[in-house]
């Protein structure tokens, strides 16, 4: 075989504690997975019992904007609008070239925190569509070993923005792969309504996906995710339609929202929350107490509706943080979800692996044998130490090759009586 990764403990480790086995993978996919695997290899990794697990998947991110924090100025109050704002004082300014270099510097982070899926939007709002080709390229630059999916985003509004829908349409054919939209961003409520439809028929005419930002408010009444939901079963859409964000549902009436989740439901229609943004941008206008914002995340995991975590921005317009790790988001999506029962905090994991990548319908995606040999040795033993400790990706293995080592975090002691040592792990006995 290419690569066999042994002892390795595999999620949901809650379930099977202390079973380890061996990964071998011949060819770019995992060739098997068993207790004692007596084949051997070109490249052995000793997991340890540290779990292993196929790669992080960022369902919703913004490449276009990242990592062009302080250009061409600092967003002063940290607000969604004054971020709008700043990206179109930006917009003129982009160059290709310093786009794809930015992209390209994201990606790096992004395999080195073991993330190796990523939907990004892309603006489309901009006649040039430099954006949209940047990104394509960049697409082509880390195919070798990330997938990258492309959304084609009306960041000013389909119908506020003139000339947005042929743009939109443009960035399709030049082959950007989801449709996007920002129904609340529109003039009226109806011209929300009527960019859903006009985005949800033109999707399912090509038979693409379609992820909008939706209810990115914390008006109660912006309920534009009811109408994609009834888009999306009146096109026989089912499966492949996203409502991104969905803030507004934090604020909504209870009663009105038992009969959301039913809709949503029905239509097979996904949730992406983005726990750091929206725990940062929204509420912004309330004294105290203030909303948290985020939308209903274990209320829909119940009511049996998709639900994952993106990261949405780092060090942008929006965001000055960050730094590719899906593991924080998920830190921050279960503090804001108070989602600490021990299933509620393994379901968090989920929201960045799994979750997301059948929401991006990446397929041969897990640990078993024929799925692609993509894989993360994290210095945790399980997803619940991952997330607490941020764990180190000791290695992550892309289409069977190991793209990136990481030293664990360890600190050395100088005390009287005490260990030489701390790994941040609980040690009994
Ligand atoms: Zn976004």
């Amino acid at each position: 075989m290419d690569l066999i990764i042994r002892r390795a403990v595999l999620p949901p480790s809650a379930a099977q504690p202390n079973v380890f086995v061996d990964i071998g993978i011949e060819g770019g996919r995992i060739a098997a997975v068993e207790p004692t695997l007596a084949a051997t290899a070109r490249e052995e990794i000793d997991a340890n019992g540290s779990l292993v697990t196929p790669p992080f998947v960022d369902a919703h991110f913004h490449m276009d904007a990242t990592l062009s924090y302080g250009l061409p100025r600092v967003n002063m109050s940290g607000t969604l609008l004054e971020g709008i704002a700043l990206w179109g004082e930006l917009k003129p300014h982009l160059t290709q070239e310093a786009l794809v270099a930015r992209a390209l510097q994201y990606c790096d982070w992004a395999v080195a925190r073991g993330l190796l899926a990523i939907r990004t939007h892309v603006d489309v709002c901009d006649e040039r569509l430099l954006a949209v080709e940047a990104l394509l390229e960049v697409k082509r630059r880390v195919a070798p070993y990330m997938d990258l999916q492309l959304v084609a985003f009306p960041q000013d509004g389909l119908l506020r923005s003139a000339d947005a829908f042929d743009n939109l349409k443009r960035a399709i054919a030049m082959g950007v792969d989801v449709v996007g939209g920002i129904p609340h961003f529109e003039r009226t409520m109806a011209d929300g309504a009527e960019s859903v439809r006009l985005l949800c028929e033109f999707a399912a005419g090509k038979g693409l996906r379609v992820d909008m930002h939706c209810d990115e408010s914390d008006d109660p009444m912006s309920r534009h995710i009811e109408t994609l939901a009834a888009q999306t079963h009146r096109l026989g859409m089912q499966g492949r339609v996203t409502g991104s964000h969905l803030t507004s549902m934090h604020s909504m009436d209870n009663y009105y929202v038992s009969k959301l989740l039913l809709l949503m439901r029905e239509a097979g229609v996904a949730a992406i929350a983005n726990p750091l943004i929206n725990i940062t941008l929204q509420g912004r206008s309330d004294t105290y107490p203030k909303r948290r914002g985020m939308t209903r995340v274990p209320e829909m995991m119940a009511a049996g509706i998709d639900v994952a975590f993106g990261h949405d921005c780092v060090m942008d317009p929006w965001y000055s943080l960050g730094s590719g790790d899906m593991l924080e988001v998920a830190h921050m999506g279960l503090h804001v979800a108070q989602m600490t029962g021990i299933d509620a905090m393994h379901a968090c994991f989920d929201a960045v692996t799994a979750n997301a990548a059948r929401i991006l319908g990446l397929e041969r995606y897990g640990i078993e044998p024929g799925c692609d040999a993509n894989l993360v040795v994290l210095d945790a033993r399980d997803a619940v130490e991952a997330i607490r400790l941020r764990a180190a990706r000791l290695a992550v293995v892309s289409r069977g090759k190991v793209v990136s080592r990481a030293p664990a975090a360890r600190a050395q002691l100088s005390l009287e009586g005490r260990p030489a040592e701390v790994d941040f792990k609980l040690h009994r006995g």
